[in-house]
Protein backbone atom coordinates (compact mmCIF):
# COMPACT_ATOMS: atom_id res chain seq x y z
CA UNK A 1 0.00 0.00 0.00
CA UNK A 2 1.53 3.94 -0.39
CA UNK A 3 -0.35 6.93 1.04
CA UNK A 4 -0.03 10.02 -0.74
CA UNK A 5 -1.14 13.47 0.65
CA UNK A 6 -2.55 16.16 -0.90
CA UNK A 7 -5.41 18.97 -0.18
CA UNK A 8 -8.83 18.12 0.37
CA UNK A 9 -11.49 20.38 -1.82
CA UNK A 10 -14.45 18.22 -2.00
CA UNK A 11 -15.25 15.56 1.34
CA UNK A 12 -16.30 12.47 0.84
CA UNK A 13 -14.82 8.85 0.58
CA UNK A 14 -13.94 7.18 -3.33
CA UNK A 15 -13.06 3.42 -3.73
CA UNK A 16 -12.44 2.36 -7.31
CA UNK A 17 -10.14 1.91 -9.96
CA UNK A 18 -7.28 4.58 -11.10
CA UNK A 19 -7.59 5.65 -14.44
CA UNK A 20 -4.37 8.03 -15.13
CA UNK A 21 -5.62 11.26 -17.75
CA UNK A 22 -3.33 13.01 -20.04
CA UNK A 23 -4.42 16.37 -21.19
CA UNK A 24 -3.51 16.85 -25.05
CA UNK A 25 -0.32 18.25 -25.95
CA UNK A 26 -0.25 20.87 -28.66
CA UNK A 27 2.66 21.03 -31.08
CA UNK A 28 2.72 24.56 -31.61
CA UNK A 29 5.91 26.41 -33.41
CA UNK A 30 7.14 29.85 -33.75
CA UNK A 31 7.15 29.82 -37.64
CA UNK A 32 6.44 32.70 -39.73
CA UNK A 33 3.39 33.20 -41.31
CA UNK A 34 2.54 34.54 -45.11
CA UNK A 35 -1.16 35.31 -44.99
CA UNK A 36 -1.97 37.15 -41.75
CA UNK A 37 -5.63 38.05 -43.10
CA UNK A 38 -6.54 34.35 -43.76
CA UNK A 39 -4.86 33.21 -40.47
CA UNK A 40 -6.80 35.99 -38.81
CA UNK A 41 -10.20 34.25 -39.95
CA UNK A 42 -9.05 30.94 -38.94
CA UNK A 43 -8.64 32.59 -35.34
CA UNK A 44 -12.07 34.17 -35.73
CA UNK A 45 -14.32 31.19 -36.84
CA UNK A 46 -12.07 29.03 -33.81
CA UNK A 47 -12.97 31.45 -31.63
CA UNK A 48 -16.98 31.44 -32.49
CA UNK A 49 -16.87 27.70 -32.34
CA UNK A 50 -15.18 28.03 -28.76
CA UNK A 51 -17.73 30.08 -27.74
CA UNK A 52 -20.55 27.69 -28.62
CA UNK A 53 -18.95 24.55 -26.52
CA UNK A 54 -18.82 26.80 -23.87
CA UNK A 55 -22.48 27.56 -24.28
CA UNK A 56 -22.99 24.07 -24.66
CA UNK A 57 -21.46 22.86 -21.81
CA UNK A 58 -23.58 25.50 -19.55
CA UNK A 59 -26.65 23.54 -20.79
CA UNK A 60 -25.28 20.73 -20.10
CA UNK A 61 -23.72 21.45 -16.78
CA UNK A 62 -26.92 23.27 -16.23
CA UNK A 63 -29.39 20.31 -16.54
CA UNK A 64 -27.04 18.20 -14.54
CA UNK A 65 -25.47 19.94 -11.62
CA UNK A 66 -27.76 23.16 -11.49
CA UNK A 67 -27.15 27.10 -11.78
CA UNK A 68 -24.65 27.88 -9.92
CA UNK A 69 -22.21 25.03 -11.74
CA UNK A 70 -22.94 25.93 -14.65
CA UNK A 71 -22.59 29.70 -14.33
CA UNK A 72 -18.43 29.18 -14.70
CA UNK A 73 -18.87 28.42 -18.79
CA UNK A 74 -20.87 31.46 -19.20
CA UNK A 75 -18.24 33.34 -17.99
CA UNK A 76 -16.08 31.48 -20.42
CA UNK A 77 -17.86 32.52 -22.83
CA UNK A 78 -18.07 36.25 -21.55
CA UNK A 79 -14.14 35.75 -21.59
CA UNK A 80 -14.00 34.59 -25.00
CA UNK A 81 -15.94 37.76 -26.39
CA UNK A 82 -13.59 39.76 -24.60
CA UNK A 83 -12.09 42.31 -27.50
CA UNK A 84 -9.11 42.90 -25.42
CA UNK A 85 -7.66 39.23 -25.92
CA UNK A 86 -9.01 39.10 -28.99
CA UNK A 87 -7.35 42.45 -29.81
CA UNK A 88 -3.91 40.63 -28.54
CA UNK A 89 -4.11 37.69 -30.30
CA UNK A 90 -4.56 39.60 -33.31
CA UNK A 91 -2.19 41.97 -33.07
CA UNK A 92 0.52 38.86 -32.68
CA UNK A 93 -0.82 37.20 -36.06
CA UNK A 94 -0.27 40.77 -37.51
CA UNK A 95 2.51 42.21 -36.16
CA UNK A 96 4.73 38.94 -35.62
CA UNK A 97 3.38 37.10 -38.40
CA UNK A 98 2.72 34.39 -36.59
CA UNK A 99 0.26 31.83 -36.40
CA UNK A 100 -3.04 31.88 -34.82
CA UNK A 101 -1.78 28.61 -32.59
CA UNK A 102 0.59 30.42 -31.38
CA UNK A 103 -1.10 33.97 -30.60
CA UNK A 104 -3.46 32.12 -29.15
CA UNK A 105 -0.69 30.72 -26.44
CA UNK A 106 1.06 33.78 -26.25
CA UNK A 107 -1.64 36.32 -25.61
CA UNK A 108 -3.82 33.74 -23.23
CA UNK A 109 -0.84 32.69 -20.91
CA UNK A 110 0.07 36.44 -20.86
CA UNK A 111 -3.42 37.23 -19.38
CA UNK A 112 -3.06 34.14 -17.36
CA UNK A 113 -0.06 35.27 -15.71
CA UNK A 114 -1.16 38.87 -14.94
CA UNK A 115 -4.31 36.74 -12.65
CA UNK A 116 -1.58 34.60 -11.24
CA UNK A 117 -0.02 37.51 -9.55
CA UNK A 118 -2.42 39.14 -7.85
CA UNK A 119 -2.85 39.25 -4.16
CA UNK A 120 -6.59 37.85 -3.87
CA UNK A 121 -6.90 34.14 -4.08
CA UNK A 122 -9.97 34.40 -6.07
CA UNK A 123 -8.23 36.37 -8.79
CA UNK A 124 -5.28 34.18 -8.86
CA UNK A 125 -7.42 30.97 -9.38
CA UNK A 126 -8.93 33.34 -11.99
CA UNK A 127 -5.72 32.48 -13.88
CA UNK A 128 -6.44 28.62 -14.72
CA UNK A 129 -10.04 29.92 -16.38
CA UNK A 130 -7.93 31.98 -18.88
CA UNK A 131 -5.66 28.35 -19.23
CA UNK A 132 -8.91 26.57 -19.81
CA UNK A 133 -10.56 28.84 -22.53
CA UNK A 134 -7.20 28.83 -24.02
CA UNK A 135 -7.53 25.39 -24.37
CA UNK A 136 -10.86 25.46 -25.36
CA UNK A 137 -9.74 27.42 -28.60
CA UNK A 138 -6.31 25.21 -29.26
CA UNK A 139 -8.90 22.25 -29.46
CA UNK A 140 -10.91 23.80 -32.19
CA UNK A 141 -7.86 25.21 -33.66
CA UNK A 142 -6.28 21.59 -33.58
CA UNK A 143 -9.14 19.48 -34.65
CA UNK A 144 -9.17 18.02 -30.93
CA UNK A 145 -12.16 16.68 -30.19
CA UNK A 146 -13.07 16.71 -26.49
CA UNK A 147 -15.92 14.77 -26.24
CA UNK A 148 -13.74 11.68 -26.46
CA UNK A 149 -12.84 12.24 -22.69
CA UNK A 150 -14.89 9.70 -21.47
CA UNK A 151 -14.37 6.90 -18.97
CA UNK A 152 -16.08 3.75 -19.77
CA UNK A 153 -15.74 1.90 -16.15
CA UNK A 154 -16.14 3.49 -12.46
CA UNK A 155 -13.02 5.39 -12.41
CA UNK A 156 -10.88 7.54 -9.97
CA UNK A 157 -9.48 10.33 -12.34
CA UNK A 158 -5.83 11.64 -11.76
CA UNK A 159 -4.37 14.07 -13.42
CA UNK A 160 -1.63 16.71 -13.35
CA UNK A 161 -3.91 19.52 -13.89
CA UNK A 162 -7.63 19.50 -14.93
CA UNK A 163 -9.40 22.19 -16.22
CA UNK A 164 -13.42 22.92 -15.65
CA UNK A 165 -14.52 22.12 -19.05
CA UNK A 166 -12.32 18.73 -18.40
CA UNK A 167 -13.96 18.04 -15.47
CA UNK A 168 -17.85 18.74 -16.82
CA UNK A 169 -17.37 16.70 -19.85
CA UNK A 170 -16.53 13.62 -17.31
CA UNK A 171 -19.45 11.12 -17.58
CA UNK A 172 -20.64 11.74 -13.60
CA UNK A 173 -22.12 8.56 -13.48
CA UNK A 174 -18.54 6.59 -13.79
CA UNK A 175 -16.95 9.42 -11.94
CA UNK A 176 -15.78 7.57 -8.15
CA UNK A 177 -12.98 10.72 -7.28
CA UNK A 178 -10.69 12.97 -8.81
CA UNK A 179 -6.97 13.43 -7.54
CA UNK A 180 -4.82 16.11 -9.37
CA UNK A 181 -1.07 17.16 -8.83
CA UNK A 182 -2.05 20.94 -9.40
CA UNK A 183 -4.89 23.43 -8.28
CA UNK A 184 -6.45 25.66 -5.88
CA UNK A 185 -9.43 25.08 -3.59
CA UNK A 186 -10.67 28.46 -5.18
CA UNK A 187 -10.78 26.85 -8.88
CA UNK A 188 -14.23 26.34 -10.08
CA UNK A 189 -12.65 22.42 -10.81
CA UNK A 190 -12.94 21.67 -6.77
CA UNK A 191 -16.03 24.44 -7.08
CA UNK A 192 -17.33 21.90 -9.66
CA UNK A 193 -16.65 18.77 -8.00
CA UNK A 194 -18.00 19.65 -4.61
CA UNK A 195 -21.69 20.02 -6.38
CA UNK A 196 -21.26 16.70 -8.47
CA UNK A 197 -20.30 15.83 -4.82
CA UNK A 198 -17.34 13.84 -5.86
CA UNK A 199 -14.38 13.31 -3.58
CA UNK A 200 -11.39 15.38 -4.96
CA UNK A 201 -7.56 15.56 -3.91
CA UNK A 202 -5.64 18.77 -5.42
CA UNK A 203 -1.97 19.23 -4.73
CA UNK A 204 -0.67 15.60 -4.54
CA UNK A 205 2.87 16.19 -5.56
CA UNK A 206 3.06 12.16 -5.48
CA UNK A 207 1.18 11.26 -8.67
CA UNK A 208 3.06 8.43 -10.65
CA UNK A 209 2.52 7.13 -13.79
CA UNK A 210 2.51 3.56 -12.08
CA UNK A 211 -0.65 4.28 -10.45
CA UNK A 212 -2.91 3.63 -13.63
CA UNK A 213 -4.96 1.01 -13.18
CA UNK A 214 -4.33 -0.04 -9.59
CA UNK A 215 -7.28 0.52 -7.07
CA UNK A 216 -7.27 3.09 -4.73
CA UNK A 217 -8.99 4.98 -1.64
CA UNK A 218 -9.69 8.96 -1.76
CA UNK A 219 -10.22 9.91 2.25
CA UNK A 220 -11.78 13.19 1.28
CA UNK A 221 -11.93 13.85 4.96
CA UNK A 222 -8.33 13.34 5.99
CA UNK A 223 -6.99 14.58 2.30
CA UNK A 224 -5.71 11.33 2.29
CA UNK A 225 -5.03 8.88 -1.00
CA UNK A 226 -4.61 5.27 -0.58
CA UNK A 227 -3.29 3.45 -4.00
CA UNK A 228 -3.70 -0.75 -3.05
CA UNK A 229 -5.12 -0.51 0.07
CA UNK A 230 -5.44 -3.40 2.14
CA UNK A 231 -8.94 -5.40 2.58
CA UNK A 232 -9.38 -4.13 6.14
CA UNK A 233 -8.57 -0.22 4.84
CA UNK A 234 -10.83 -1.44 1.91
CA UNK A 235 -13.81 -2.52 4.31
CA UNK A 236 -13.94 -0.23 6.85
CA UNK A 237 -13.78 2.81 3.93
CA UNK A 238 -17.05 0.77 2.45
CA UNK A 239 -18.81 0.91 6.22
CA UNK A 240 -17.70 5.22 5.85
CA UNK A 241 -19.14 5.35 2.41
CA UNK A 242 -22.52 3.57 3.41
CA UNK A 243 -22.64 6.07 6.26
CA UNK A 244 -22.28 8.92 3.88
CA UNK A 245 -25.00 7.75 1.72
CA UNK A 246 -27.28 8.03 4.58
CA UNK A 247 -26.45 11.63 5.83
CA UNK A 248 -26.49 12.52 2.16
CA UNK A 249 -30.17 11.21 1.42
CA UNK A 250 -31.31 12.94 5.24
CA UNK A 251 -29.30 15.93 3.77
CA UNK A 252 -31.88 15.81 0.33
CA UNK A 253 -34.56 15.50 2.67
CA UNK A 254 -33.95 18.38 5.10
CA UNK A 255 -32.77 20.83 2.90
CA UNK A 256 -34.89 23.62 2.75
CA UNK A 257 -36.85 22.86 5.26
CA UNK A 258 -37.92 24.76 9.04
CA UNK A 259 -36.54 23.74 11.64
CA UNK A 260 -40.10 23.72 13.69
CA UNK A 261 -41.59 20.92 16.05
CA UNK A 262 -44.74 19.43 15.67
CA UNK A 263 -46.29 21.50 17.32
CA UNK A 264 -45.21 24.74 15.80
CA UNK A 265 -41.92 26.24 17.69
CA UNK A 266 -39.15 27.32 15.16
CA UNK A 267 -35.94 28.21 16.59
CA UNK A 268 -32.62 28.58 14.28
CA UNK A 269 -29.90 26.34 13.75
CA UNK A 270 -26.71 27.74 12.85
CA UNK A 271 -23.17 27.06 11.86
CA UNK A 272 -19.74 27.37 13.26
CA UNK A 273 -16.73 28.08 10.97
CA UNK A 274 -13.48 28.72 11.92
CA UNK A 275 -12.68 30.16 8.42
CA UNK A 276 -13.59 31.41 5.21
CA UNK A 277 -13.55 28.37 3.40
CA UNK A 278 -16.14 27.19 5.12
CA UNK A 279 -18.83 28.24 3.88
CA UNK A 280 -19.47 26.16 1.14
CA UNK A 281 -20.19 23.69 3.85
CA UNK A 282 -22.07 26.34 6.29
CA UNK A 283 -24.27 26.73 2.54
CA UNK A 284 -24.16 22.64 1.81
CA UNK A 285 -25.91 22.27 4.83
CA UNK A 286 -28.01 24.75 4.62
CA UNK A 287 -27.28 26.05 8.21
CA UNK A 288 -29.56 29.66 9.01
CA UNK A 289 -26.88 31.59 9.65
CA UNK A 290 -23.42 31.85 11.05
CA UNK A 291 -23.95 31.54 14.90
CA UNK A 292 -19.82 31.32 15.81
CA UNK A 293 -17.04 32.61 13.82
CA UNK A 294 -13.88 31.56 15.71
CA UNK A 295 -11.57 34.69 14.27
CA UNK A 296 -8.68 33.80 16.26
CA UNK A 297 -7.93 30.88 13.57
CA UNK A 298 -7.39 34.04 11.31
CA UNK A 299 -4.24 35.01 13.64
CA UNK A 300 -3.31 31.78 14.28
CA UNK A 301 -2.62 31.14 10.43
CA UNK A 302 -1.15 34.45 10.29
CA UNK A 303 2.79 34.89 10.81
CA UNK A 304 2.04 38.08 11.91
CA UNK A 305 -0.68 40.69 13.03
CA UNK A 306 -3.27 39.76 10.35
CA UNK A 307 -4.09 43.93 8.75
CA UNK A 308 -7.43 45.75 9.13
CA UNK A 309 -7.47 45.41 5.08
CA UNK A 310 -6.46 41.64 5.49
CA UNK A 311 -9.41 41.02 8.07
CA UNK A 312 -11.98 43.15 6.49
CA UNK A 313 -11.74 41.10 2.95
CA UNK A 314 -12.27 37.49 4.99
CA UNK A 315 -15.54 39.03 7.28
CA UNK A 316 -16.85 40.83 4.30
CA UNK A 317 -16.91 37.81 2.58
CA UNK A 318 -18.15 35.50 4.58
CA UNK A 319 -20.98 38.14 5.87
CA UNK A 320 -21.96 38.80 1.78
CA UNK A 321 -22.24 35.21 1.15
CA UNK A 322 -24.50 34.32 4.31
CA UNK A 323 -26.85 37.73 4.05
CA UNK A 324 -29.52 38.44 4.26
CA UNK A 325 -28.70 35.20 7.15
CA UNK A 326 -26.96 36.73 10.66
CA UNK A 327 -23.34 36.13 10.83
CA UNK A 328 -21.44 36.03 14.31
CA UNK A 329 -18.18 37.54 14.29
CA UNK A 330 -16.20 36.53 17.50
CA UNK A 331 -13.89 38.94 18.18
CA UNK A 332 -10.32 37.46 18.52
CA UNK A 333 -10.40 34.59 21.79
CA UNK A 334 -6.45 33.83 21.58
CA UNK A 335 -4.68 32.42 24.86
CA UNK A 336 -5.10 29.63 26.16
CA UNK A 337 -4.51 26.94 24.12
CA UNK A 338 -4.59 29.15 20.85
CA UNK A 339 -1.49 30.40 21.00
CA UNK A 340 0.34 32.71 18.15
CA UNK A 341 4.03 33.19 18.40
CA UNK A 342 4.11 36.81 17.06
CA UNK A 343 2.06 37.72 20.22
CA UNK A 344 4.80 37.36 22.62
CA UNK A 345 2.41 35.94 25.26
CA UNK A 346 4.20 34.96 28.41
CA UNK A 347 4.11 31.01 29.41
CA UNK A 348 1.83 30.52 32.29
CA UNK A 349 1.04 28.09 35.34
CA UNK A 350 -2.69 27.62 34.06
CA UNK A 351 -3.44 29.18 31.12
CA UNK A 352 -7.25 28.11 30.86
CA UNK A 353 -7.47 30.53 33.84
CA UNK A 354 -4.82 32.98 32.22
CA UNK A 355 -4.47 35.62 30.12
CA UNK A 356 -6.66 35.07 27.02
CA UNK A 357 -9.93 35.97 25.33
CA UNK A 358 -10.90 39.42 25.97
CA UNK A 359 -8.56 39.96 28.57
CA UNK A 360 -5.83 40.60 25.77
CA UNK A 361 -8.19 42.56 23.88
CA UNK A 362 -8.87 45.00 26.60
CA UNK A 363 -5.14 45.31 27.51
CA UNK A 364 -3.65 45.68 24.00
CA UNK A 365 -5.99 48.02 22.73
CA UNK A 366 -4.31 48.93 19.15
CA UNK A 367 -4.25 45.22 18.11
CA UNK A 368 -8.40 44.79 19.18
CA UNK A 369 -9.23 48.21 17.55
CA UNK A 370 -7.71 46.77 14.39
CA UNK A 371 -10.29 44.16 14.08
CA UNK A 372 -13.21 45.75 15.32
CA UNK A 373 -12.37 48.11 12.36
CA UNK A 374 -12.85 45.67 10.09
CA UNK A 375 -15.74 44.07 11.24
CA UNK A 376 -17.79 47.03 11.46
CA UNK A 377 -16.62 47.67 7.99
CA UNK A 378 -18.24 44.62 6.84
CA UNK A 379 -21.25 45.07 8.87
CA UNK A 380 -22.21 47.66 5.58
CA UNK A 381 -22.31 43.82 3.46
CA UNK A 382 -24.44 41.87 5.42
CA UNK A 383 -26.64 41.11 9.05
CA UNK A 384 -24.03 41.16 11.20
CA UNK A 385 -23.62 40.61 15.20
CA UNK A 386 -20.30 40.92 16.86
CA UNK A 387 -19.41 38.83 20.17
CA UNK A 388 -17.08 39.26 22.95
CA UNK A 389 -16.03 36.12 24.19
CA UNK A 390 -14.90 34.97 27.69
CA UNK A 391 -16.89 38.01 29.52
CA UNK A 392 -17.33 37.85 33.32
CA UNK A 393 -18.49 41.26 34.53
CA UNK A 394 -20.33 44.24 33.28
CA UNK A 395 -17.19 46.43 33.94
CA UNK A 396 -15.37 44.12 30.87
CA UNK A 397 -18.40 44.51 29.02
CA UNK A 398 -18.64 47.91 29.07
CA UNK A 399 -15.47 48.50 28.34
CA UNK A 400 -15.31 46.47 25.03
CA UNK A 401 -18.55 48.47 24.08
CA UNK A 402 -16.80 51.38 24.67
CA UNK A 403 -14.04 50.71 22.51
CA UNK A 404 -16.60 49.27 19.50
CA UNK A 405 -18.32 52.76 19.65
CA UNK A 406 -15.03 54.66 19.60
CA UNK A 407 -14.21 52.73 16.34
CA UNK A 408 -17.78 53.59 15.27
CA UNK A 409 -16.93 57.24 16.00
CA UNK A 410 -14.24 57.03 14.03
CA UNK A 411 -15.62 56.02 11.11
CA UNK A 412 -18.94 58.36 11.51
CA UNK A 413 -16.43 61.05 10.94
CA UNK A 414 -14.15 59.46 8.25
CA UNK A 415 -17.43 59.36 6.51
CA UNK A 416 -17.02 55.40 6.00
CA UNK A 417 -20.01 53.66 5.56
CA UNK A 418 -20.98 51.05 7.95
CA UNK A 419 -24.24 49.04 8.75
CA UNK A 420 -26.66 48.40 11.59
CA UNK A 421 -25.21 45.03 13.83
CA UNK A 422 -26.05 43.40 16.92
CA UNK A 423 -23.79 43.41 19.65
CA UNK A 424 -23.69 40.28 22.22
CA UNK A 425 -21.15 37.90 24.58
CA UNK A 426 -20.48 34.30 25.29
CA UNK A 427 -21.57 32.69 28.20
CA UNK A 428 -18.81 30.73 29.19
CA UNK A 429 -18.16 31.67 32.69
CA UNK A 430 -20.26 30.54 35.75
CA UNK A 431 -19.29 34.35 37.01
CA UNK A 432 -21.17 35.41 33.62
CA UNK A 433 -23.85 32.93 34.75
CA UNK A 434 -24.55 34.65 37.52
CA UNK A 435 -24.65 38.24 36.64
CA UNK A 436 -26.70 37.22 33.58
CA UNK A 437 -29.37 39.72 34.46
CA UNK A 438 -27.11 42.50 34.28
CA UNK A 439 -25.29 40.92 31.58
CA UNK A 440 -28.27 40.82 29.62
CA UNK A 441 -29.81 44.81 30.10
CA UNK A 442 -26.27 45.77 27.64
CA UNK A 443 -26.44 42.71 24.88
CA UNK A 444 -28.69 42.58 22.02
CA UNK A 445 -28.05 38.33 22.61
CA UNK A 446 -26.05 36.01 24.59
CA UNK A 447 -24.41 32.35 23.05
CA UNK A 448 -23.39 30.13 25.42
CA UNK A 449 -19.92 28.46 25.45
CA UNK A 450 -20.53 25.24 26.80
CA UNK A 451 -17.12 24.44 25.88
CA UNK A 452 -15.57 26.37 28.32
CA UNK A 453 -18.55 26.48 30.87
CA UNK A 454 -18.39 22.65 31.27
CA UNK A 455 -14.70 22.97 32.00
CA UNK A 456 -15.38 26.02 34.12
CA UNK A 457 -18.28 25.19 35.99
CA UNK A 458 -16.72 21.22 37.00
CA UNK A 459 -13.23 22.40 36.90
CA UNK A 460 -11.89 20.42 34.84
CA UNK A 461 -9.53 21.14 32.15
CA UNK A 462 -10.84 20.79 28.74
CA UNK A 463 -7.20 19.96 27.44
CA UNK A 464 -6.38 17.19 29.98
CA UNK A 465 -7.81 13.75 28.01
CA UNK A 466 -6.88 11.83 31.39
CA UNK A 467 -9.76 13.51 33.60
CA UNK A 468 -12.35 12.39 30.78
CA UNK A 469 -13.98 9.61 33.38
CA UNK A 470 -14.69 12.74 35.51
CA UNK A 471 -16.38 14.56 32.68
CA UNK A 472 -20.33 14.66 32.86
CA UNK A 473 -21.10 16.48 29.82
CA UNK A 474 -24.91 16.62 31.08
CA UNK A 475 -24.06 17.28 34.96
CA UNK A 476 -26.74 19.26 36.12
CA UNK A 477 -24.81 22.09 37.29
CA UNK A 478 -23.85 22.70 33.66
CA UNK A 479 -27.60 22.51 32.42
CA UNK A 480 -28.89 24.59 35.32
CA UNK A 481 -26.36 27.23 34.17
CA UNK A 482 -28.20 26.82 30.92
CA UNK A 483 -31.63 27.03 31.31
CA UNK A 484 -30.66 30.01 34.27
CA UNK A 485 -28.80 32.13 31.63
CA UNK A 486 -31.92 31.58 29.30
CA UNK A 487 -34.21 32.97 31.53
CA UNK A 488 -32.27 35.69 32.36
CA UNK A 489 -31.61 37.07 28.74
CA UNK A 490 -35.27 36.78 27.88
CA UNK A 491 -36.14 38.95 31.06
CA UNK A 492 -34.70 41.67 29.12
CA UNK A 493 -35.23 40.95 25.62
CA UNK A 494 -32.05 38.80 25.18
CA UNK A 495 -32.31 35.96 22.78
CA UNK A 496 -29.98 33.12 23.39
CA UNK A 497 -28.00 30.76 21.60
CA UNK A 498 -25.72 28.07 22.44
CA UNK A 499 -22.80 27.25 20.29
CA UNK A 500 -20.66 24.94 22.21
CA UNK A 501 -20.40 21.27 21.45
CA UNK A 502 -23.22 20.61 23.25
CA UNK A 503 -25.71 22.02 21.10
CA UNK A 504 -24.95 19.22 18.58
CA UNK A 505 -25.53 16.80 21.15
CA UNK A 506 -28.85 15.23 19.79
CA UNK A 507 -30.09 14.06 23.05
CA UNK A 508 -30.16 17.50 24.53
CA UNK A 509 -31.59 19.20 21.87
CA UNK A 510 -35.48 18.59 23.60
CA UNK A 511 -34.15 19.89 26.47
CA UNK A 512 -33.17 23.01 25.07
CA UNK A 513 -35.71 23.53 23.28
CA UNK A 514 -37.77 23.06 26.66
CA UNK A 515 -35.61 25.55 28.54
CA UNK A 516 -36.33 28.04 25.39
CA UNK A 517 -33.45 28.41 23.32
CA UNK A 518 -33.46 30.25 20.51
CA UNK A 519 -30.77 28.94 18.25
CA UNK A 520 -28.55 26.15 18.17
CA UNK A 521 -24.98 27.18 16.67
CA UNK A 522 -23.22 23.49 15.42
CA UNK A 523 -20.76 22.61 13.24
CA UNK A 524 -22.15 22.20 9.41
CA UNK A 525 -22.25 19.20 9.36
CA UNK A 526 -24.67 18.78 12.80
CA UNK A 527 -26.90 21.23 11.24
CA UNK A 528 -29.73 19.00 9.18
CA UNK A 529 -29.24 15.94 12.17
CA UNK A 530 -30.48 18.82 14.50
CA UNK A 531 -33.29 19.53 11.85
CA UNK A 532 -33.76 16.06 11.81
CA UNK A 533 -34.32 16.02 15.53
CA UNK A 534 -36.04 18.76 15.76
CA UNK A 535 -38.88 18.28 13.41
CA UNK A 536 -39.48 15.18 15.29
CA UNK A 537 -39.81 16.92 18.45
CA UNK A 538 -43.78 17.52 19.98
CA UNK A 539 -43.31 20.07 23.00
CA UNK A 540 -47.20 20.24 23.01
C1 LIG B 1 -17.10 27.33 23.97
O1 LIG B 1 -16.30 27.59 24.88
O2 LIG B 1 -18.09 26.57 24.12
C2 LIG B 1 -16.91 27.91 22.63
C3 LIG B 1 -17.81 27.79 21.70
O3 LIG B 1 -15.73 28.55 22.41
P1 LIG B 1 -14.35 27.77 22.10
O4 LIG B 1 -14.67 26.32 21.96
O5 LIG B 1 -13.81 28.39 20.88
O6 LIG B 1 -13.56 28.08 23.33
MG1 LIG C 1 -14.85 29.18 24.67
Amino acid sequence: MYVAKGKSVSEGVALGRIKLYKAPVYEINDNEIEDAASETDRFMTALDKAIHVQMALYDVTLAAAGDESAEIFKVHAMMLEDYVLRDAVIEIITEQKKSAEYAVNEAFNAQAEVFSLMDDPYMQARSEDIHDIKRAVLDVLFGIDQSSFKETEPTILVADELTPSETVKLDKTLLLGIITGGGSPDSHTAILARSMNIPAIIQCKEIDESWDGRIAIIDGYNSCVYVEPTDDMIESYSKKMQEDVEKYNLLKELKGRDSATADGRTIRICANIGGVSDIESVKDNDADGIGLFRTEFIYLESEAYPTEEEQFKAYKYVVESLAPKQVIIRTCDIGADKIAKYMNLEPEENPALGYRGIRICLTRRDFFKTQLRAILRASAYGNLGIMFPMIISLKELEEARQILDECKEEFIREGVKIGEYQVGIMIETPAAVLCAEELAKHCDFFSIGTNDLTQYTLALDRQNANLEPFLDTHHPAVLKAIGMTIEAGHRHNTWVGICGELGSDLSLTETFLRMGVDELSVNPKSVLPVRKVIRGLDLG
